[in-house]
């Protein structure tokens, strides 16, 4: 550990030494890294309290056996986790992945994320991540039952609606969240908001669902609002088709943007005049409700369907990567550069690589952090926990509104912290202001 001044190089030596084969690891801390250490460095009390190195060691990692039985009587196994990383500014919070990529060292990226983005909420939420190799594709609702049970019955010696609240992440929604809750209430005997996400008739909150893409689209026109400009009017590229992509694509409409693209795994649709609502409707209960393709809608309404590709050659003003890590790469943002696009904002965590986040900005397109531009959905989920404490359910107006403010501050936070000869680097500040209240805390409590 190194009581004198930082150096990127070293420090990064060091955490590759000590993490091995973690690149996602690897590539969250270093972007961290390169924008605190000069920071630190002006701190002595950082730097002293090797703050730094401290943040980078999560809690503890709990790992376990997943045993379930699928359809056809066969016995099945998973490795489940809970990457419970700091707890210095509230319990553990963030979400669980189900999906075959999963393991501890996507999960110890996403959950030191989850750090700075829980810090940024101005709520008291510390932060964790968890999840499985399971893949919820082709599996039936009973398998995708009795897994989530499974799951629970080790999960739940960890958590705590004191402790630990997990939520959802990939192929982690309201059906697993449902199935997840119903099993901890049965083992535990006690009805308390230890998950977030939960359906509305126990104790769930609204626009749960809805607030990362709402969320992001607000911070993305906080963004314009600081250089005179807005969302209405402007063409918006999307990734993805989950909750978090879609509800964006109906918040840019509702601000009178024009969304021309969504994307699965299998390609892209195109809609060059504008996705309408009720195009948006259909896609939401095909990809929400049936489990559908975009290739399946494309097929129905003969849109624009480009198989195996990604969205970032089409032309636009605003770009919303909200599909996964590392889905934007260097000649991606080549190509949105080459497009015109002015902004962008990350819904999916850390879905721009190294390389494309240098481009991005040598050409002078506001980035967005995810974990700060899709800090919405923890900062709802912390509100739910806040109704199921009072025992209360608030409106969505109140909901809206209170979402709106914190998306407001967390950009506020940012431009204080990331503005630099006119320009404002947006990851930096967020790193910044996210860094300063967890290593107050952690300098509060003194060594430990
Ligand atoms: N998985 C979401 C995220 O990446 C939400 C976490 C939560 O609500 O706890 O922030």
């Amino acid at each position: 550990m190194s009581t004198t001044a930082y150096c990127l190089e070293p420090f990064m030596e060091w955490i590759q030494t000590k993490n091995p084969a973690e690149p996602e690891f690897h590539q969250a801390v270093f972007e961290v890294a390169r924008s605190i250490i000069p920071f630190v460095n002006e701190h002595q009390k950082y730097q002293q309290a090797c703050i730094l190195e401290r943040m980078c060691e999560p809690d503890r990692i709990i790992s376990f056996r997943v045993v379930w039985e699928d359809d056809k009587g066969n016995i099945r196994m998973n490795r489940g986790h809970r990457v419970q990383f700091n707890n210095s500014i509230g319990p553990y919070k963030g979400g669980l992945r189900f999906h075959p990529s999963v393991n501890t060292g996507i999960l110890k990226f996403l959950g030191f994320e989850q750090t700075f983005k829980n810090s940024l909420t101005t709520l008291p939420m510390g932060s964790a991540k968890g999840g499985s190799d399971f893949d919820p594709k082709g599996k039936s609702d009973r398998e995708i039952m009795r897994f989530c049970q499974s799951f629970m019955t080790e999960l739940s010696h960890y958590i705590g609606h004191f402790t630990d609240i997990p939520a959802g992440d990939i192929g982690v929604g309201a059906k697993e969240i449902s199935y997840l809750f119903g099993e901890y209430k049965r083992l535990s005997h006690q009805f308390t908001g230890v998950l977030t996400g939960k359906s509305l008739e126990y104790g769930g909150s609204l626009i749960r669902k809805e607030a990362t893409g709402y969320g992001c689209v607000y911070f993305m026109e906080e963004m314009l609002h600081e250089k005179g400009e807005s969302i209405r009017g402007k063409t918006c590229t999307v990734s993805g088709s989950g909750n978090v992509a879609l509800y964006c694509a109906q918040k840019i409409n509702h601000l009178g943007g024009k969304v021309v693209t969504l994307s699965d795994s299998d390609g892209f649709i195109h809609i060059p005049q504008g996705i309408s609502d009720e195009e948006l409707d259909a896609i939401i209960e095909l990809k929400t409700f049936k489990r559908g393709r975009l290739a399946e809608y494309a097929e129905k309404t003969a849109c624009s369907y480009f198989a195996a590709e990604k969205p970032w050659g089409i032309e636009c003003d605003l770009a919303f990567p909200c599909a996964t890590e590392n889905e934007i790469t260097k000649s991606d943002a080549a190509l949105l550069a080459g497009g015109g696009c002015i902004a962008l904002a990350e819904g999916a965590n850390m879905p721009t690589t190294q390389d494309a986040l240098e481009v991005l900005r040598n050409s002078g397109i506001l980035t967005a952090p995810g974990k700060a531009a899709n800090a919405g959905g923890v900062a709802v989920s912390g509100l739910e926990m806040a109704q199921n404490s009072m025992r209360m359910a608030w409106t969505t107006q109140d909901l809206d509104s209170r979402l709106q403010a914190i998306m407001k501050s967390i950009h506020q936070q940012c431009t204080t912290y990331g503005r630099t000869n006119g320009y404002i680097d947006y990851v930096k500040g967020a790193n910044i202001a996210g860094f300063i209240k967890v290593a107050d805390a952690m300098l509060a409590y003194g060594i430990l």
